[in-house]
């Protein structure tokens, strides 16, 4: 975990800073904790509202951590800033629409990346410590995360006043401009954060809200209209230049420190964004476009060269105040075109092990949804996208999310010893493989003894299912590993279903499984009967596939080659699911049903049925409906 203190305390999600000596400068790794934390808890009942505080008394956060940025940056690497400012875009955009209340407690300088974390949210608190302002423009940058949302829809021309000048905004300066809601004093935030924890009910804050006092910042808004109602920066300039009030002079000298072209770029940002149709991912999308060119094109990397790295405040800026043209600034909000901020989730590190007929075409997917996939088979199978390890171990190194689809719980044990020590702390393993309960759960105690969550989730949905990214998952373990997997389950399939505990997943596909295997030999039987009858298999399709008979197994697998959807019938009976892979769930459930001592008389039938049809006869490598062949040779008696 980075410097982040994460954690659910009675009715709350509670997310603290924990960098006071840095002003708890958001890092990249924080980010996406904080992200991780919001995915998790969206869909966790338990958590009613999130909190969001800092250590210290003073900085909620005062930016981004822009020292690794600038590292990358001055050696030519732009990708590390484009990727951290892509992801810190997203998260912005998932506080400022999070489901669920959050309360932030803007303690101290709010600024930059900390307007971006709790500026956004549905209750924002400040204190009379509070000290908030956008001061990009400084560093050869422009207010970003979303920071000109908020700058578009200030009062009058505030907004073009407080990202120019990157003005620090107290208590009622900050919700007179929009950046907060409440005004509490600090000595009331630890009984009001105790009492939101303990109810869960956002109220408490409303309860807690004291009188706004005065806003200075108010008081100034129509010499601020006047003086900021320019259409350029030249226009803001001049009007500056021509009034004679100390105010003004000293908003000049103010301004003639800072980067002229992101002075202009700003002005022009709050221009174009201004309106009634403005979303914060309108406002992110826009600054992305800035920051995909600012290490390159701006004077980003001179600004911090000037005020954090020689510390010599002298930037040497790449244009003079008057000398920004409207090219210049059109040239930097360009569309990105297949570059464009999109908001899509974070491509995962994942390893996939069993690249069968289920296992390839669930990787692919993966791979395709943009996700970096290693996959190990030890049949040397690949998949599309997929990047193939020479050995399971090898290709869970430094993998998020190691995903297994496995013949059975013997296969399932033995990989997971092999792999378990070559996993990365924290990360997730996610058995989507059929096994008995006991091999899952055994799993799942092995992994959790190794510091790592592991969830059972097998699938149902077949290789249509698998290559169509339609499954149904039937989940078992703890709620964090099943937040993180989510996402995943989400382009794999179509419904992922939280059972409970380790091993209910399990428990959840026996039982599917058991129905299965009884209706599609209930359907090759009624097949059989209608051929003998003399009733047309199309005929017969028609109307049960629309009739109380109707099943998965007639509907979208029927054994009847050339009747219904495409199914293994038309490809010669080749597997799709294996009638063996069917005896051994049946297997599983009569094994789990003599445990649980479950009556199951048409699921130990069916189980018989497939061995049979498996061991003695010749369903051995056939599809499971390959049950209607067999039953068609056969006569009553
Ligand atoms: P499959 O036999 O096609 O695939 C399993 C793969 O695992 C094979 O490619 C095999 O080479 C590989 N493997 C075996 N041992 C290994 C090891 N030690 N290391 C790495 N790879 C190894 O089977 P499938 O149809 O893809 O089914 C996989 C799982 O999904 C099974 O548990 C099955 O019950 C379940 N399932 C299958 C279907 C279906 O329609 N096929 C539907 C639902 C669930």
């Amino acid at each position: 975990m980075s410097d982040t203190h994460i954690r659910t305390e009675g009715h709350a999600g509670r997310i603290t800073l924990t960098r006071p000596k840095a002003l708890n400068a958001l890092s990249y790794a924080m980010c996406l904790d904080v992200e991780r934390a919001l995915d998790r808890w969206r869909e966790d009942d338990s958590v009613h509202l999130i909190l969001l505080d800092a250590e210290g008394d003073k900085a909620f956060c005062a930016g981004g951590d822009i020292a690794e940025m600038y590292r990358s940056g001055i050696a030519g690497d732009y990708d590390y800033g484009r990727n951290f400012w892509r992801d810190e875009y997203r998260l912005n955009a998932k506080l400022a629409e999070y489901p669920k209340p959050v309360v932030s407690f803007l303690n101290g300088f709010t600024m930059g990346g900390g307007v971006g974390l709790g500026g956004h949210v549905s209750h924002r608190i400040v204190g009379d410590r509070s000290r908030i302002s956008m001061p990009e423009t400084a560093i050869g940058f422009v207010p970003d995360v979303g920071g000109t949302f908020r700058l578009a829809q200030a009062p009058g021309r505030l907004g073009e006043y407080l990202g120019l000048t990157a003005y620090r905004m107290n208590a009622s300066d900050a919700i007179h401009a929009g950046f907060a809601d409440t005004y509490i004093p600090e000595d009331a935030w630890p009984a009001l954060k105790e009492n939101l924890v303990h109810t869960g009910l956002v109220a408490q804050v409303e309860a807690a809200t004291q009188p706004v006092p005065d806003s200075p910042l108010a008081a100034r808004q129509a010499q601020i209209d006047d003086l900021f109602g320019g259409e350029t920066l030249r226009d803001v300039l001049n009007a500056l230049r021509n009034d004679p009030s100390e105010f003004a002079a000293e908003t000049l000298k103010t301004m003639e420190r800072v980067s002229p072209l992101s002075m202009a770029l700003t002005l022009e940002m709050i221009h174009r964004l201004r309106g009634p149709s403005l979303t914060i991912r309108k406002a992110l999308e826009l600054e992305y476009r800035v920051s995909y060119r600012v290490m390159e094109h701006g004077d980003f990397l001179e600004g911090i060269r000037a005020a954090i790295i020689d510390k010599d405040n002298t930037p040497n800026w790449r244009h003079a105040p008057d000398g920004v043209t409207a090219s210049d600034v059109s040239k930097m909000l360009r569309p990105l075109g297949p570059d464009t901020l999109d908001f899509k989730e974070k491509a995962m590190q994942i390893a996939f092990i069993g690249l069968g007929n289920m296992g390839a075409p669930m990787a692919a997917n993966l791979a395709k949804a943009g996700h970096s996939v290693t996959g190990f088979d030890v049949a040397g199978t690949t998949a599309d996208g997929v990047t193939n390890a020479t050995s399971a171990p090898e290709a869970v190194k430094g993998a998020e999310v190691v995903i297994t689809m496995l013949p059975n719980g013997d296969i399932l044990r033995g990989v997971a010893t092999e792999i378990i020590p070559h996993m990365e702390k924290g990360a997730v393993l996610l058995d989507c493989s059929t096994v008995d309960v006991d091999s899952a759960r055994a799993v799942a105690s092995q992994a959790s003894y190794a510091g790592l969550m592991a969830l059972d989730a097998p699938v149902s949905g077949g290789i249509g299912g698998a290559s169509g990214g339609t499954l149904t998952f039937m989940v078992g373990g703890p709620d964090d590993a099943f937040a993180i997997a989510k996402p995943l389950f989400d382009i794999m399939g179509q419904k992922a279903v939280h059972c409970g505990a380790s091993g209910n997943g399990q428990a959840a596909k026996i039982c599917n499984n058991m129905i299965l295997g009884v209706t599609m030999i209930a359907t090759c039987e009624a097949f059989s009967l209608a051929d003998k009858l003399g009733l047309s298999r199309e005929a017969m399709f028609d109307v049960v596939s629309t009739s109380s008979g109707y099943s998965w197994s007639m509907n979208a697998y029927c054994p009847a080659p050339g009747v219904g959807p495409t199914s293994p019938a038309d490809n010669g009976y080749n597997p799709g699911f294996a009638a063996d892979l069917m005896l051994k769930d049946l297997r599983l459930s009569q094994q789990a049903a003599e445990t649980a001592d479950a009556d199951t008389p048409l699921g130990q039938a069916a189980t018989e049925l497939y061995r049979t049809f498996v061991e003695d006869e010749d369903g051995k490598g056939r599809d499971f409906s390959a049950m209607l062949p067999r039953f068609e040779k056969r006569h009553r008696g």
